[in-house]
């Protein structure tokens, strides 16, 4: 007997009186059919988990042999499936370039009169320009938090030229006030607080370098972790010559920053107090910053996988996305055992996105009619390297950003059982928020919040790329609300997964994966979508949101 089989039925049963009670709503009954809930199923996942994470894939690292073989997998199951090629030339495949760079360790920092800043131990280096070295010498400016958030009315770079000048940036979001308790967003972190933002606002500001200032709470993680992120091989999409881009992009200790601001004859602190509040100038620091980058930059292509069901309305659709890259093999340790395991085989992360993503495309494959638009599958490569294949079909689009009604992501299914909730991170953000909670209401469930919105994980996974261009977009997340178990089950399942497996050769198939809650999971997702294709109006952002102001540009 199928794990699934039981609840399975339940859920089909639930769903068909919902069917007849909605047939009544305004929706036709042509489309009221919906997505063949049946054909999503515990040991079709588990298949094919199995394949995905063998050890004969090899870790699917990016245009490795056995990312290819992963990408060859998914398109044959994509065209059984009857999905058309929506990449490349009339292909499934989509090529990503991605650029590959290892920056020379003898790399200093030089700020002010006194000794330069050491690499790794003081400061950390890369360069938005991928060419094998690249000089900055420019004037240092404290911009605070380094944010222009119009809909919190905030400009750190207000009346000043940037040009050829280097940013010092506080990371993390400006603080809410007792005034302002909502002020970007309270406890939660915005885009803006992210280190990924502070970059790309500086470029866009045309300045020449930006300089992070690193300390322990900002950052929610020790130094030791920008040291291990930021050297090695740093992955990047190429250039674009119509984008701008930062020739030096660092992060300093805090000790490092408040030498630096010393030498200009001021006190870190103090700036930083006043940037707290709205309204605080720039600070040219009358010091000069300079710099060399020495890099090894190699260029390599992947794939995403792409396919469509088209809809009556192929100029619209919605698209589920799962990445099907992980970490590849690790190198020979010295002294490590010969036969030691270093395939990293990713089963939950994210061979089990991809296989619950397979299931939703078989059931709107299955389906008896046709969504009003086009549902598209895309399995991004480079999710691991930094969000690069989803930021590739962002920037390459196979339909204009704002012909997308709806993201809907996958990472990681949950393999511990029946959930009251199905956590969607980005939900509350959306249209889509209220959609997929009257779903989940209908079959006794919940739409679960961000447990941790502090920690920004909307913000790292591939459904973001698409957020970035304004599509509505959520991710299922970790359901914390277990049927049948304590409150404690789902932290230990976190806390087990998290220390035991994440990132680490041991996310392996484990014998007592229990798929029931998966199952359910994706026949939510599964209805979500189908209502979402076939909404008579395009989802949408909160208007208060980030992400609404970038759809409307
Ligand atoms: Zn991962």
């Amino acid at each position: 007997m199928r794990p699934g089989a039981f609840v399975a039925t339940g859920v089909v049963a639930l769903a068909v009186v919902a069917l007849f009670a909605q047939d009544h709503s305004s929706m036709p009954r042509a489309t009221a059919i919906g997505p063949a809930l049946d054909e999503i199923r515990a040991d079709d996942i588990a298949a094919h988990i199995g394949f995905l994470a063998d050890d004969l894939l090899e870790g699917r690292g990016p245009s490795t042999r056995g990312g290819r073989l992963a990408a060859a997998y998914l398109a044959t199951q994509l065209a059984s499936l009857g999905y058309a090629p929506a990449g490349d030339h009339g292909t499934y495949f989509q090529d990503v370039a991605i650029v590959e760079s290892v920056v020379d360790p003898s790399f200093t920092l030089a700020a002010g009169k006194g000794p330069s800043f050491t690499y790794l131990r003081d400061v950390v280096a890369s360069s938005g320009l991928q060419e094998p070295r690249v000089s900055v010498d420019g004037e240092l400016v404290f911009v605070g938090h380094g944010v222009v958030a119009p809909e919190y009315k905030w400009n750190d770079y207000a009346g000043i030229d940037m040009k050829g000048k280097v940013a010092l940036i506080m990371v993390n979001d400006p603080p809410a006030t007792a005034d302002e308790p909502q002020l970007f967003a309270g406890r939660a972190m915005t885009y803006y607080g992210r280190w990924t933002y502070k970059y790309e606002e500086a470029a866009r500001q045309g300045a020449a370098g930006a300089i992070l200032i690193h300390t322990p709470e900002s950052a929610t993680y020790p130094w030791q972790v920008v040291q291990a992120s930021w050297s090695g091989t740093l992955y990047s999409l190429p250039a674009a010559s119509s984008e701008p881009a930062l020739a030096l992009r660092a992060w300093v200790t805090n000790d490092v920053a408040v030498e630096i601001v010393r030498r200009a004859g001021q006190d870190l602190d103090a700036l930083r107090a006043a940037a707290r509040r709205r309204g605080a100038p720039p600070q040219p620091l009358g010091v000069r910053v300079s710099a060399t980058i020495n890099q090894r930059v190699q260029r390599r292509t992947a794939q995403n996988v792409i396919g469509v069901l088209a809809g009556t309305n192929p100029k619209e659709g919605i698209i589920y996305s799962a990445h099907y890259d992980h970490l590849g093999m690790s190198e020979p340790k010295p002294g490590e055992q010969a036969d030691a395991d270093r395939i990293y085989n990713g089963a939950v992360d994210n061979a089990s996105g991809v296989a619950g993503t397979l299931e939703v495309a078989q059931a709107f494959a299955r389906a008896p009619t046709r969504a009003r638009r086009s549902v598209y599958v895309m399995f991004p490569t480079a999710e691991e390297s930094g969000l690069l294949g989803s930021a590739w079909f962002a920037a390459h689009p196979a339909l204009p950003a704002d012909a997308w009604a709806a993201n809907i992501n996958i990472d990681g299914l949950n393999l511990a059982g029946p959930a009251h909730d199905v956590v969607l991170l980005g939900a509350e953000r959306s249209s889509i928020g209220d959609v997929a909670s009257e779903l989940a209401a209908r079959h006794q469930r919940v739409v679960g919040p961000d447990p941790e919105p502090e920690r920004g994980y909307f913000f790292r996974s591939d459904h973001f790329s698409l957020a970035k261009v304004g599509i509505p977009a959520v991710s299922a997340g970790e359901s914390v609300d277990f049927i049948g178990k304590d409150p404690s089950f789902a932290k230990r399942m976190h806390d087990d997964y998290n220390e035991r497996r994440y990132h680490q050769p041991s996310d392996e198939i484990q014998g007592d994966w229990n798929f029931e809650g998966a199952v359910q999971d994706m026949r939510l997702l599964a209805e979500l979508g189908w209502r979402l294709a076939n909404a008579s109006t395009m989802p949408a952002y909160h208007p208060d949101e980030q992400f609404a102001r970038l759809r409307r540009r």
